[in-house]
């Protein structure tokens, strides 16, 4: 539209999508009223208290009682960088295994941070032995261990329940990336003897990207309060700094940061406070709903998800033993053309599902069914889709058998 004053454009109107990908997904809709309030002052005592109720939220969420529970202002990956860069001291060898495109992200950002980075890859589709990341340890006596929870480039879980004792036993900080798998799988900060983990909301916590979830145990905390630093400007005589060198980025300071998220309240960013209400009602959402619960209906619409693709003739991807409750792979049938599919499934029924990165482009389709859209419904709503696309593509696929096999699944787990 053209005006005397500029050019300008229609008024927003996102189209209604259902995004059953591998993230993001269509948020809860109490997520986003949440965000539609005023905002209010960075240190209005409404604002601070919200910040301490959401810190006590993510507690519970990470299943943790590390006081540094906070938010990173960014997406999912500014969370991973501003563990890694505060943990990590140019030279510090860092472990990382990789079982899909989200290991090689973490050594990325390790090297970027100044790490010696030591990795290893497995073939996509299966996770990592214990038995290989202790030996890697033993061979390379890294600082610290990345490892990512959930890849959603692969669909697969990664073990973690053993490996916070392997890294106590040899002295090493624990880290890993779970937000793809949180509450839609088991996570266990504190029992697991984790260091530091980083979230997003955008998968099964159901929120729109831009807000990270950390937390941090005792130990990491002393690693990085021994680099405190405090910028000019807000600096006065009582602070004293770490004797380890000063954090590389500024903005991912997470010693800045907790000060900030802190009793001195010290003056860093100024908080996303939209996106805070946001986190603060992702959380408070599953809570309520109980994490047991979430787990559990993650659970049952992913294996009515697996069914009815199986039913219907079409092969999963990867080892099924490893799968995460909240996202399938679906091998692309040979001579159907997998971008036509997907393309037509988003302009004909509204639906979004995931291509796919690196090795396994062209190959697997990813389908999620995370947070709001973990449900019965939306399973079927998908199924038929893909199943009508894939017959008027002459698929030889089994019609209708995907509806009943994923209802019956469905009605099983209850
Ligand atoms: C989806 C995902 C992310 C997303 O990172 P963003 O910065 O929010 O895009 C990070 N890590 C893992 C393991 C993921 O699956």
């Amino acid at each position: 539209m053209k005006t005397d004053k500029g050019t300008v454009f229609e008024r927003l109107s996102p189209p209604p999508r259902l995004l059953m990908g591998p993230g993001p997904i269509t948020a809860y809709p109490r997520v986003l009223q949440a965000m539609s309030h005023q905002l209010i002052g960075q240190y209005d005592p409404a604002m601070t208290e919200y910040m301490n109720q959401t810190m006590a939220l993510y507690r519970q969420i990470f299943k943790t009682d590390n006081s540094a529970t906070l938010l990173v202002d960014g997406t999912a990956r500014a969370g991973i960088e501003a563990v890694l860069v505060s943990l990590i001291e140019p030279g510090d060898t860092v472990l990382v295994p990789i079982f899909g495109r989200f290991g090689h992200l973490l050594a990325e950002i390790a090297e970027r941070a100044g790490a010696h980075v030591v990795s290893f890859e497995v073939e996509w589709g299966t996770v990592v032995p214990d038995s290989m990341i202790e030996n890697a340890i033993i061979q390379h006596r890294p600082k610290l261990l990345a490892l990512v929870q959930g890849d959603t480039s692969t669909t697969m879980l990664q073990p973690l329940e053993n490996i916070g004792e392997i890294c106590q036993k040899h002295g090493v900080l624990f880290y890993s990336d779970a937000t793809a798998s949180i509450v839609g799988n088991e996570f266990e900060t504190d029992a697991w003897q984790l260091d530091a983990v980083s979230v997003g909301l955008q998968k099964c916590l159901g929120g729109p990207s831009g807000s990270a979830p950390v937390t941090l145990s005792e130990q990491a905390v002393a690693h990085i309060r021994a680099r405190k630093h405090i910028e000019a400007g807000i600096r006065v005589d009582s602070h004293e700094f770490g004797q380890a060198s000063r954090i590389r980025s500024n903005y991912f300071d997470l010693g800045m940061i907790l000060d900030y998220w802190g009793e001195e309240r010290l003056n860093h960013h100024t908080e996303a406070t939209s996106m805070l209400f946001a986190a603060r009602e992702c959380a408070q959402l599953n809570l309520e709903e109980g994490l047991d619960a979430v787990i559990a209906r993650h659970r049952r619409a992913g294996q009515a998800m697996a069914s009815g693709l199986t039913a219907m003739g079409l092969a999963l991807f990867g080892d099924q033993n490893h799968k995460m409750h909240n996202v399938v792979g679906v091998v692309i049938p040979p001579n159907v053309n997998g971008e036509a599919i997907r393309s037509a499934m988003l302009q004909q029924f509204n639906i979004e599902i995931g291509t796919s990165f690196g090795p396994l482009h062209g190959k697997i389709w990813r389908i999620g069914t995370m947070g709001y859209n973990a449900r019965l419904d939306t399973v079927l709503s998908t199924l038929l889709a893909l199943e009508a696309l894939l017959l008027q593509a002459g698929v030889p696929i089994k019609s209708g058998a995907a509806y009943q096999c994923a209802l019956a699944t469905y009605n099983e787990g209850a």
